[in-house]
């Protein structure tokens, strides 16, 4: 993120794409239905329905460790799409589960800092104080030549039978026009 752009959200809360973040999760969260759920812990089973199909997927999400089984939430710190229903369930401000690092202010401390140093090619990095072990039970063998495809091939693979069937179907036009 580019610091001119920051000093402009200077007094936003989070910058620009963490808000379009949250606001999306929030939004998609509305499509959930909260089926179950527990208000002592804020423990909440919420249901989604599949994309293009009729199955739907259940989730476990509890706000007070703050996570969701689907895994997003632990992983990247705003809360999923259905930790995002069960705050409405539960009339749970979900803004303060957001962390620290997402807000304007870290990122402003973090940049105008300024210590940032490019990374040198890989040949000038220093050779590292231990010896990197090979495990041979990892180890794969190669035979020589290419890689051969896991498809079958089929009669739609030779040239000849493309050319049989559009010949064909070239024949069939014709007559239809007559
Ligand atoms: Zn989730």
């Amino acid at each position: 993120m580019a610091n001119a752009s920051l000093t402009q959200q200077r007094n936003q809360i989070w910058p620009d794409d963490v808000h379009h973040r949250f606001d999306k999760m929030q939004r998609l969260g509305l499509q959930h239905i909260v089926q179950m759920y527990d208000y002592a812990d804020q423990v909440a089973s919420v249901i989604t329905q599949v994309p293009g199909s009729q199955r739907s997927r259940t989730f476990k999400v509890k706000l007070s460790t703050q996570e969701c089984s689907c895994g997003q939430w632990k992983n990247d710190g705003i809360p999923c799409s259905h930790a995002m229903q069960a705050c409405r369930h539960f009339r749970v401000d979900p803004s303060v589960f957001m962390k620290q690092y997402y807000t304007t202010s870290a990122y402003l401390r973090t940049y105008s800092a300024g210590h940032f140093v490019p990374l040198p090619d890989d040949d000038e990095w220093d050779e590292p104080p231990f010896q990197t072990q090979h495990n041979p039970e990892r180890r794969t063998v190669r035979r020589r030549g290419r890689d051969t495809t896991l498809r079958i091939c089929n009669e739609m693979d030779r040239p000849q039978t493309r050319a049989r069937q559009q010949y064909r179907a070239s024949e069939r036009a014709e007559t239809s026009q007559r």
